[in-house]
């Protein structure tokens, strides 16, 4: 938990936000501004600054973003989709608690902007 951390704040209810899933280690939320008719994010509940700050330790918490990630895109009817995790600032890191993006209902271009 950081005091600071936009993203720990929904994960202890300080702010409000438009869940999908939630269990002891992981959140997924609707994205408050939507780049495609689907767009959630999937978080760790423990504050990791982006994919840059990730260690071993947290192996197995990463891997199962993806996996969720991917579960709720098909469960939401969504076969096609894509994952983004920015790292840093230039890369297009806005919040700097670490999150999966899951995009789809459109096509999508490559490579990104
Ligand atoms: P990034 O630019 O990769 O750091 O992504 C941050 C994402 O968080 C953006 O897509 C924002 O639209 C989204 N976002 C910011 N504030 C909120 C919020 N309060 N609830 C849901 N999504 C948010
Ligand atoms: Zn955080």
């Amino acid at each position: 938990m950081e005091n600071s951390c936009l993203f720990c704040k929904i994960i202890n209810g300080e702010i409000p936000a438009n869940n999908v899933f939630e269990d002891e280690e992981i959140l997924a939320f609707h994205d408050i501004n939507p780049e495609a008719p689907l767009h959630f994010l999937v978080i760790p509940k423990k504050h990791i600054s982006g994919p840059g700050a990730v260690t071993a330790t947290d192996q197995q918490l990463i891997g199962k973003l993806m996996q969720k990630g991917a579960e709720l895109a098909k469960e939401s009817g969504f076969d096609d989709f894509r994952f983004v995790v920015n790292n840093g600032a230039k890369a297009g890191q806005t919040v700097f608690h670490f999150h999966l993006h899951v995009l789809g209902g459109r096509a999508l271009t490559w490579p990104p902007g």
